[in-house]
């Protein structure tokens, strides 16, 4: 018999299996370790358990359990977060809670333009199985194989699209979540329109699991656009991509539904990561935009866009096109854009970001971002690359390839620092859409303005005053009172 004393930890596996039963907690080391590494690998953690519930029942089973043990709760999804906000920070007090296992569609409403769904659904299966019924669920991001829809509310995941449908939060009716004294929260509604007093579900959306764990979602969706265009296009600046920007959110009816833009080193990077990739252009012009327009029933996407790029070339705006003419074509042209972040995983650690400005600020702050980055670290070449019409963008640092792993780690911490200096004096934010997490608690807790951290403050503990909720995430400033 292991004691208390000398192994907590190990004790607290068999309590956790006898009040649990063993199908819902996994205590083996090896099995619990992909739900403890991070998405690109770069940490490693460990957990007493990892819980794997199978209903809503079972999530407030396990958050009784925690709690009579003293144990936090780290909620997982998909696990494809990039801050760190789903793998523990104290492996011997904390297990993850998987929701891997809750993943049933509970119902889609064709005709009030609905679903309801549990968290552990995986947002692409998710999209297929919408789409089977004709509707459209238009969340769309690099890791839609693998997070789950829970994850995607928990950090108000934005994406391609959100220039035209919003972020997720735009995008949820209503929320089931197990609160951390184990009662439930039922705002499973599918009003679109309900304004009896304070919204609470906004609460949990982008919480990051620091006020409970959502179980189930009501969301929205809109007739599947069965028309899309895509194009890729050359720019002489960033400048332009702007101008382009507002020109088409105009000329198409709004319409539009990605504009990404990218530097011409995505196509190299995209080739490092996929060497027979075509590219439709020349690749020397100092600015792309990947653009689509999209849209369902009587209007003509492929004239819209045909039509628009004409007007924007012939007025000098886009020195160079290319429309796919298949849906082969267009993935061709999206697998550029995700290439190129395959890429810069390939060329090893380097910093990455996730910030956003005002629209109109976007080329000033890139200009001024990269030129302080250059000036103090040469032997670094920046990747700047983003949503822009959400002005949001992703502002990587890749130090040489000859640098010794540690000092790759430095210029890391240093091209942050420096970025978020720029940043600072755009009044942007640190975080356009991966959330806080870990990652970016003590950079976020720097810039928090008093009256915020009262509040954020006051909420935490009226709902979660004994931080049983993925404490150290987000919130790591709040102590128990
Ligand atoms: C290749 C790639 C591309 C990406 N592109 C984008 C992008 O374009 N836009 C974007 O916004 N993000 C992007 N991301 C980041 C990531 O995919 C999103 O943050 C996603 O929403 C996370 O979902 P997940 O299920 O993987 O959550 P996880 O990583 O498992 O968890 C994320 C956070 O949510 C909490 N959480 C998870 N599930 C629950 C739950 N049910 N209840 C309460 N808390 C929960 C966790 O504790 C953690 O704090 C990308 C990531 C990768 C790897």
């Amino acid at each position: 018999m292991t004691s208390l004393q000398t192994d907590p930890a190990g004790e607290h596996r068999l309590l956790l299996r006898s009040m649990l039963g063993e199908d819902l907690v996994l205590t083996d080391a090896d099995a619990m370790a992909r739900y403890c590494r991070d998405w690109h690998g770069d940490v490693t953690s460990a957990a007493v358990a990892v819980l794997r519930p199978r209903s809503t029942d079972d999530v407030v089973a396990c958050v009784k359990g925690c709690r009579d043990l003293g144990l936090a709760i780290v909620p997982q999804g998909g696990n494809t977060g990039l801050v760190l906000g789903g793998i523990p920070d104290a492996p011997e007090r904390q297990v993850v809670l998987s929701l891997e296992r809750m993943n049933r569609i509970r119902k889609i409403d064709v005709d009030d333009f609905s679903a309801v769904v549990e968290a552990g659904c995986i947002l692409w299966e998710l999209k297929e199985a919408i789409a089977a019924e004709g509707m459209f669920f238009p969340l769309a991001l690099g890791a839609q194989g693998s997070c789950r829809i829970g994850g995607n509310v928990s950090t108000n995941a934005g994406g391609i699209n959100v220039l035209r449908y919003g972020m997720t939060r735009e995008l949820v009716l209503g929320l089931e979540v197990v609160l951390p004294d184990g009662t439930i929260f039922d705002g499973l509604s599918t009003l679109r329109k309900d304004n009896r007093g304070i919204d609470l579900k906004q609460l949990f959306i982008g919480a990051e699991g620091t006020l409970g764990i959502v179980t189930a979602v009501s969301i929205k969706l809109t007739p599947n656009p069965d028309q899309v265009a895509t194009a890729l296009v050359g720019l002489a600046s960033l400048e332009d991509a702007i101008t382009l920007y507002r020109r088409a959110r105009r000329d198409c009816s709004d319409l539009m539904s990605a504009f990404e833009f990218m530097p011409p080193l995505a196509f190299t990077l995209a080739r490092e990561a996929i060497p027979d990739l075509p590219i439709p252009m020349a690749t020397d012009y100092p600015c792309y935009v990947l653009m689509e327009v999209s849209g369902s029933g009587l209007v003509d996407i492929g004239d819209l866009m045909q039509r628009f790029l004409e007007g924007v070339m012939e007025d000098g705006i886009v020195l160079d096109g290319a429309i796919a003419s298949s849906q082969a074509q267009a993935r061709n042209l999206w697998l550029i854009r995700e290439g190129m972040n395959e890429g810069q995983a390939k060329r090893g650690v380097h910093m990455r970001s996730d910030v956003s400005v005002p629209l109109s600020k976007v080329p000033a702050f890139v200009a001024e971002a990269e030129k302080a980055i250059h000036d103090a670290l040469p032997d670094c070449v920046c990747v700047s690359y983003g949503h822009v019409g959400d002005g949001n963008v992703h502002l990587n640092v890749l130090p040489s390839v000859e640098l010794p792993h540690e000092q790759r780690l430095v210029r890391i911490y240093q091209s942050k620092t420096i970025l978020n200096q720029v940043l600072d004096r755009f009044q942007g934010s640190l975080s356009a859409e991966h959330g806080i997490g870990r990652l970016k608690r003590a950079d976020f807790d720097a810039r928090l303005p008093d009256t915020k951290r009262r509040l954020l403050t006051a909420i935490k503990n009226a709902i979660d005053p004994d931080m049983v909720m993925n404490p150290g995430c987000q919130l790591n400033f709040i102590r128990k009172s």
